[in-house]
C-alpha cells in the first residue's frame, strides 16, 4: 500500500470537533487506498501553557524535565485522534515518539532526529491497521529520555516519517491555505503560491515565515519529500494549497518569489575594537558558545587600527550577547569602548531562485526603499536572497512597497 503522511497543526486539533473534521480527511485518504501516518501537534495553545508552567516553576530549567513536560500535549491529541478514527470504524492506533521509536540526539529541547525504524508501524499496517497516529515534536535520546525537537517540531516529525516510509507525499494541514508571497496580515495584495521551490521555502521559513519549521524544509529538500501545505478549515476541493517541491518541477520561475520579514531583530555594534587578525573569531566565538544566533555581520572601515563591528541577532538574545561580550572584554580576549544595542529594527528580505540568473534585484530593492524614504542600516545577500535591516516602524511600508515593485500580486 502506498503511504501518505498527514500532519495536523495545533489549530486543526484544537477541539474534539476539529479533531473529528481532521479525522474525516484522514478517512477520505484511507478510502483511496493509502496507509496513512498521521502526525499531530498539541491542541492550540497547549504547548505555550506547558512552557509557561515550566518557566514559572524553574526559570533555569533542566532541559530533560522541560521535555518531559512540553512533549505531553501531543500525547493527548495522538490518543484522541486514534479514538476518533476508531469511532469512524477506521483501524487506528496511536504512538508516542519513544514507542516508534523516533531516535534523536540528546540535545534536549532542540533535538535532531537520527533514525526512525519503520518495522513496528509497518508490521501493524501489514496486520490491517490503516492509520498510525504519531505524537509529533518528540523522540527518545540515546539514554532513553524523552526529547523534543524545538518549537514547531511536528513539521519535522512529519517530513522525517515521510522520508522513512518513502511516502508518496507529506501533507501539512494548518490554518492557512498555503504559502503566500508575503504575510497577508500586513499586505492585502499577498497571493497564495501554487508551488514554491525547496530553497525558496527554506529561506522564507528561516526568515520568519512561520508556516513550516525550517528544519522540516531542510529535511524535505535533502530527501526530496513532496511537501504540501494546505488548510484543514476549507473544503477539500479548493484546499489544493502550496506544493513545496524541486526547482525543476516549477515551470516558470519568478525572479522574486516572496518578501519576508522578521520583527524581532536587534542591531548590536561593538564600538572601537582593535582591527587585527583574529578579532572576528574572538568576538563571534564567544557569541556562538553563548548560543546567540548571529545573522548579519558588518565590519566597518578601520581608522588608526580601530574599527566598529556590527551584527544582528534576535531581540530576546540581546542580554545573552551583552553578557558574552562583556565577559570576553573582562577576560582580555577583546577590547571595545562601548556596546550599542538597537532593538528598534526589523529585517526585510526578498527571496527568489530567479535571482541567480537576473541581475539588478538588489539595485531595484534599494531604489524602492529609497523612494519611500527608508534608511537601510545593514545589508546582506546570498545567491537567492537580499536582506536589509531597517527601522521597525517602516517594516510594513517596506514589505508593501517591495511586494508592489516586484509585482507579486500577479503570482499564483
Ligand atoms: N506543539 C509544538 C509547538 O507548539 C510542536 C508543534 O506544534 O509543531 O511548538
Ligand atoms: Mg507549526
Amino acid at each position: 500500500m502506498p503511504v501518505l503522511v498527514m500532519k495536523f497543526g495545533g489549530t486543526s486539533v484544537a477541539t474534539p470537533d476539529r479533531i473529528r473534521r481532521a479525522a474525516k480527511r484522514v478517512g477520505v485518504e484511507v478510502a483511496k487506498g493509502y496507509d496513512v501516518i498521521v502526525i499531530v501537534s498539541a491542541m492550540a495553545g497547549e504547548t505555550n501553557k506547558l512552557v509557561g508552567y515550566v518557566d514559572e516553576i524553574s526559570p533555569l530549567f533542566d532541559a530533560r524535565e522541560y521535555d518531559a513536560v512540553v512533549s505531553s500535549g501531543e500525547n493527548v491529541t495522538a490518543g484522541l485522534m486514534a479514538l476518533t478514527l476508531q469511532e469512524m470504524d477506521v483501524p487506528a492506533r496511536s504512538w508516542q515518539g519513544w514507542q516508534v521509536p523516533v531516535q534523536t540526539t540528546d540535545a534536549h529541547a532542540n533535538a535532531r532526529i537520527e533514525a526512525i525504524p519503520s518495522d513496528n508501524i509497518s508490521r501493524k499496517f501489514a496486520e490491517g491497521m490503516k492509520v498510525a497516529v504519531v505524537a509529533g515534536f518528540q523522540g527518545i535520546s540515546p539514554e532513553g529520555r524523552i526529547t523534543t525537537l524545538g518549537r514547531g517540531g511536528s513539521d519535522t516529525t512529519a517530513v522525517a516519517f515521510a522520508a522513512a516510509f518513502d511516502a508518496e507525499r507529506c501533507d501539512i494541514y494548518t490554518d492557512v491555505d498555503g504559502v503566500y508571497t508575503t504575510d497577508p496580515r500586513i499586505c492585502e495584495k499577498a497571493r497564495k503560491l501554487d508551488r514554491i521551490a525547496f530553497e525558496e521555502m527554506l529561506e522564507l521559513a528561516s526568515l520568519g515565515a512561520k508556516v513550516l519549521q525550517t528544519r522540516s524544509v531542510e529535511l524535505a529538500m535533502r530527501y526530496k519529500v513532496k511537501l504540501r501545505v494546505l488548510s484543514s478549515f476549507e473544503e477539500m476541493d479548493d484546499a489544493a494549497g502550496t506544493l513545496v517541491c524541486d526547482e525543476e518541477d516549477i515551470m516558470e520561475n519568478k525572479v522574486v518569489a516572496g518578501v519576508a520579514y522578521s520583527r524581532d531583530e536587534a542591531k548590536m555594534t561593538l564600538v572601537s575594537v582593535a582591527d587585527r587578525p583574529g578579532i572576528a573569531a574572538a568576538i563571534f566565538g564567544p557569541l556562538a558558545e553563548a548560543g546567540v544566533n548571529v545573522d548579519m555581520i558588518v565590519q566597518n572601515i578601520a581608522e588608526e587600527g580601530r574599527t566598529d563591528m556590527t551584527f544582528s541577532c534576535p531581540t530576546n538574545q540581546v542580554a545573552r550577547a551583552e553578557k558574552a561580550m562583556n565577559d570576553a572584554k573582562a577576560s582580555g580576549a577583546i577590547n571595545f569602548n562601548e556596546l550599542v544595542a538597537d532593538t528598534g529594527v526589523a529585517k526585510v528580505s526578498v527571496v527568489g531562485i530567479g535571482m541567480r540568473s537576473h541581475a539588478g534585484v538588489a539595485a531595484k530593492m534599494f531604489k524602492v526603499l529609497a523612494g519611500e524614504g527608508i534608511n537601510i542600516k545593514v545589508i546582506t545577500t546570498s545567491e537567492i536572497k537580499i536582506s536589509v535591516l531597517i527601522d521597525r516602524k517602516y517594516m510594513e511600508l517596506a514589505v508593501q512597497a517591495l511586494h508592489d515593485a516586484f509585482e507579486l500580486e500577479k503570482a499564483g
